[in-house]
């Protein structure tokens, strides 16, 4: 496959989602898998939907997921600047060349006249489209632009069909007569964006233009300026939306999460490039885990399907826990640094052994680890002991627990698991009910982490700190039983 040069051309307009990123996800994986380069650009030509931190945002998001791009902010390039704002001669400059060829005219018609306009073709069930007044009319334009009468540039579309053959949709058609007079330079001289990302992927010598599928009616206005300044146009491929589990396109408006909420949700980057790589992507195969150097081996555009692609929660959980798992034990131990600040990295790496199999998300650590890390959260509600274990056998329970301890220490853990199991079994208690006792004493809670494990890590004196107070609250309990 030849290498493909492709790029992500943000707007930053807020926050990216999983939707948003996925697509860049396609472009980096193109690139990647190719050999080629991968280029990022801000798209910010819309002033009024300027949403400041966003920009910051974009590279962050992109940063952590380790999306890296060739050339683009902060790292530069050829062809830079990357950022629209910064490239307004050039916009200004293709304008005037389209204007000169004819491909392009002036408008002045005040807004309130392109109102009543739609309005009326609304009315009549027609798809909005501008009269071409002023195009009939360009000598009297220029003279009103001349005395400063406010004016926009518009594309003349040519007559005729626009077809072109797009990598994940196949060949797509348009009647030009459906398509408006798309406006290229605003009145405050500013581009919209069909001019800007023509101007751009061009000069930039992008062959693949990499975007989701919202764009295929832009098409045609985009070719229609290729053909008009006598460029070649890339390759498109529309990649599919995204939907949420309602089937409604994936949105910040209706609960979708940013990449950065997920980050701090103690997800992976692997397991969110991961999940996104599945969205409107397979490898044809079974496989579902995927490293990121196995996306880059396995993928190809050609693979992405062209219907919409629903975000499953649940298998991005599934996913973040397989990840975790294969994670580097080091990795791990400094991933988990954001989410147990407290913690020394000793402490992180003795506590990955045990936590490492029972996380969904980094952040599962927090209430894993508190019984190990604080004093043992004795929740009230619990109760205690619990239902199936009488508690004379619940006090013996713990009095050769605790026995144990001090006597032995926790060498043999073994040996002290077998002498309870003994001692449950000649009172016919099951050792699964018998030993959430143990559980409640030492975690809290009747149920967790393995409870020898987490003594272990605890050590002899709160171990049998532990354990005599648990026996204590039993004895509480006994002489005052909670209401009901
Ligand atoms: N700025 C556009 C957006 O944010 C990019 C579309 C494109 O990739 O051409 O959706």
């Amino acid at each position: 496959m030849a290498p493909i040069r492709t790029r992500f051309a943000p707007s930053p307009t807020g926050f990216l989602h999983l939707g948003n990123v996925r697509t860049a996800l396609f472009a980096w994986l193109a690139a990647r898998s190719t050999g080629g380069s991968f280029v990022l650009r801000i798209e910010d030509t819309d002033q009024g939907r300027y949403v400041p931190e966003s920009e910051a945002a974009i590279l962050e998001t992109l940063q952590w997921l380790e999306l890296t791009w060739d050339e683009g902010p902060e790292v530069g390039g050829p062809q830079g600047p990357y950022i629209q704002s910064l490239r307004l001669d050039l916009y200004a400059e293709h304008a005037r060349r389209l204007v000169e060829s004819g491909a392009a005219y002036w408008c002045t018609c005040a807004p309130e006249r392109l109102t009543e306009m739609r309005l009326e073709q609304q009315r009549l069930h027609q798809p909005p489209r501008y009269d071409r007044r002023c195009l009939s009319r360009q000598d009297q334009v220029a003279a009103e632009r001349e005395s400063g009468m406010p004016a926009v540039l518009r594309l003349r579309m040519p007559a005729g069909t626009t077809e072109w053959d797009d990598v994940i949709h196949g060949l797509i058609r348009y009647d030009n007569a459906d398509i408006d007079d798309q406006v290229l330079l605003k009145s405050d001289g500013f581009p919209t964006y069909h001019l800007a990302v023509v101007v751009d992927d061009h000069l930039m010598g992008i062959s693949h233009v990499i975007r989701s599928d919202e764009w295929i009616p832009s098409t045609p206005k985009h070719l229609a300026i290729y053909a008009a300044l006598g460029w070649e146009a890339p390759r498109f491929c529309h990649a599919p939306n995204v939907l949420d589990e309602s089937r409604q396109k994936l949105s910040k408006r209706r609960g979708a999460r940013t990449v950065l909420e997920y980050a701090e949700l103690g997800y992976l980057p692997e397991a969110l490039i991961n999940a996104m790589a599945l969205l409107g992507w397979s490898s044809g195969t079974e496989q579902e885990v995927f490293s990121r150097e196995e996306l880059i081996a396995a993928f190809s555009l050609e693979r992405v399907q062209s219907s919409p692609a629903v975000f499953d929660a649940h298998r991005l959980d599934s996913l973040n826990g397989l990840h975790i798992r294969r994670m580097d034990g080091e990795a791990l131990v400094a991933a988990l640094e954001f989410h147990l600040p407290e913690t020394s990295i000793e402490t992180r790496r003795r506590l990955v052994p045990l936590l490492r199999e029972r996380m969904i998300t980094l952040r599962d650590a927090v209430a894993l680890a508190e019984p190990l890390l604080g004093p043992a959260p004795w929740d009230p509600d619990v109760v205690f002991p619990p239902r199936k274990v009488d508690p004379e056998t619940t006090g013996a329970l713990l009095d050769v627990a605790v026995a144990e301890v001090e006597a032995r220490g926790l060498d043999d853990l073994e040996a002290m698991r077998l002498r309870l199991t003994e001692l449950l079994e000649s009172r016919g208690v099951k050792a699964r009910d018998g030993f959430r006792v143990l559980y409640i004493a030492i975690l809290g809670h009747p149920s967790g982490l393995p409870v020898f494990d987490a003594m272990a890590f605890i050590g002899v004196e709160k171990s049998a700190e532990r354990l005599r107070m648990a026996r204590q609250e039993l004895d509480r309990r006994r002489s005052s039983p909670p209401a009901g």
